[in-house]
């Protein structure tokens, strides 16, 4: 421990960022505490990837059920009981939080249970105490944002959904982004009568195009109502707590169960009294961080959603890890390269994506750009009797076929993309993919052998 400091090390945000630095920090000798004032594991395990997947996993199954006459299976369906899927999901992220207090316990990680707030560059307040550090990591993640729209008190956001202990029958989704899709995509497969209201014409305006034309169509085909330049000008609830919808087209939605924002999260840094510490924050409430995690204040550092910077938790993992590598592990250029990123979007069917879309390569590398792309129906999905579209897109630039994009959406591309990840951020080129042995019959054959 510091001679001077209570620790050496203080994380504000027990997330994925804050629980990844400290994790690592500790294993290099360092005296760790972290901050939280929520649940242990932050967003990824409460109130986002986790139960987010779970979901998941029930809408498959759902979809699953559906194709099984396709192989020969008479199934009878006596019902879906929403309580025992969130029963067990909220069973499987209590045992993780438990993991994860046991886990810091073992490494001598002290746990201080609160909000912390900057005192100056290295103390950090929690109700009525102080505890001070030579470096401050923030990592306090970020909150779903809403807009200022009258009766916005009786819509939810994704934190409200993972609350709901019935199924809503009827739901409006405003928002266009990963949350909103893959929560259309869940509750469409587990029953609900779901309606998106998108302001513009597409859903993941900022994916590859070959992905939002899918997917758009994709929505529409699995029964959800797309609404397009449309935005929610009013929400009104009715005595019999069902709500009505107001929107700019002036044809509205009446005796909606939940009506659900899913339309980017915010960074709350103006409550953590950075000013105190000399830490600069950006236009958007986002700490400004260099590549490093450095803050303005040489001492502190940010990582994760905070820094609003691909805001995934491997990426806030990632981060962490890499600046305990650095402070503490005398690696003095480890730093996480933000470029390849491969992400993928829980929706149905998924979609994986890394690196460039065509337009942004374009845009880039003008006529040095070729495209290759494919689209067919998946085998299983061709006797299923579900015609699920796969599609898939290889960006690549120069002579030498450099890939620098890949899309894909369809069963399956959520496994698939970790390893094509591997060999892109590498440097592989579209001869790479050309050479490699395929397997057969899988879908993932059909990006080494695109013509
Ligand atoms: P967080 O996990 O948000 O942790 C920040 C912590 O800081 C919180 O626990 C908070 O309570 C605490 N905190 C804040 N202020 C203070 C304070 N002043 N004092 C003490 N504690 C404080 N990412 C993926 O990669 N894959 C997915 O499938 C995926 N699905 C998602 C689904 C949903 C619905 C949502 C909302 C997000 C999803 N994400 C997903 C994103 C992922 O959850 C975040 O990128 C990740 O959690 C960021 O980690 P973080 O440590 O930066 O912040
Ligand atoms: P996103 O940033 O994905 O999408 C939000 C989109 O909503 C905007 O881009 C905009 O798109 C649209 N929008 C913005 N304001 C309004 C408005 N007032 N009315 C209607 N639409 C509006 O945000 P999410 O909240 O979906 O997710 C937050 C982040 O969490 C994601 O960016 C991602 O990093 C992370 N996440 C990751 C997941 C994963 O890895 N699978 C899953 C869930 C979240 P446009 O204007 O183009 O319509």
């Amino acid at each position: 421990m510091s001679k001077s400091y209570d620790f050496d090390v203080i994380t504000l945000g027990a997330g994925s960022g804050g629980l990844s630095l400290a994790e690592r920090a500790a294993a290099y000798g360092q005296s760790c505490a972290i901050v939280e004032h929520g649940k242990i594991g932050g967003t990824c395990v409460n109130v986002g990837c986790v139960p987010k997947k779970i979901m998941w996993f029930g809408a498959n199954l759902a979809h699953q059920m559906h194709d099984a006459g396709g192989y020969g299976f008479d199934l009878t369906i006596d019902g879906f009981d929403w309580a025992t899927l969130v029963g067990n999901r909220e069973r499987y992220i209590e045992n993780i939080n438990r993991y994860y207090h046991q886990h810091l316990a073992d490494l001598d990680i002290v746990e201080i249970t609160g909000t912390g707030r900057f005192v100056d560059a290295h103390t950090i307040a929690v109700g009525d105490r102080r505890y001070t550090a030579r470096d401050i990591v923030i990592a306090t993640g970020t909150r779903p944002g809403l807009p200022n729209v009258p009766g916005i008190e009786h819509a939810i956001t994704s934190d409200g959904f993972f609350a709901l202990d019935a199924q809503p029958q009827r739901v409006a989704i405003a928002g266009s982004g990963y949350i909103a899709v893959e929560l259309a995509g869940m509750l469409g497969a587990l029953g609900s009568d779901v309606t998106m209201f998108l302001r513009k014409r597409h859903v993941l305006g900022e994916f590859d195009s070959l992905l939002q034309s899918v997917l758009f169509e994709e929505l529409g085909k699995c029964g959800i109502a797309l609404r397009t330049e449309t935005e929610i000008t009013r929400i009104g609830l009715r005595d019999d707590a069902r709500i009505d919808l107001e929107d700019n087209q002036g044809i509205g939605l009446d005796g909606v169960d939940q009506v659900i924002y899913a339309i980017g999260r915010y960074a709350d840094t103006a409550s953590l009294g950075l000013e105190q510490a000399g830490v600069e924050i950006d236009a958007h409430g986002f700490v400004v961080t260099d590549l490093y995690q450095r803050t303005t204040r040489e001492n502190i550092f940010a990582l994760g959603d905070v820094t609003g910077r691909a805001q995934l938790t491997p990426v806030a993992i990632a981060a962490g890890r890499r600046l305990a590598d650095r402070l503490y592990g005398d690696r003095p250029d480890r730093h996480l390269d933000y470029e390849w990123i491969p992400t993928v979007v829980f929706s149905h069917p998924p979609v994986g994506t890394i690196g460039k879309t065509e337009e942004q390569a374009r845009a880039e590398f003008g006529d040095r750009v070729s495209v290759y792309q494919t689209r067919f129906t998946a085998m299983y999905n061709a006797i299923g009797g579900t015609e699920v579209p796969t599609a898939m897109k290889l960006v690549c630039v120069d002579e030498e076929e450099r890939i620098v994009g890949c899309h894909m959406i369809g069963p399956g591309v959520d496994e698939m993309l970790q390893g094509f990840a591997v060999a892109i951020s590498m440097g592989a080129c579209k001869r790479d993919f050309d050479d490699t042995v395929a397997i057969h019959p899988t879908s993932a054959e059909e990006l080494v052998t695109l013509r």
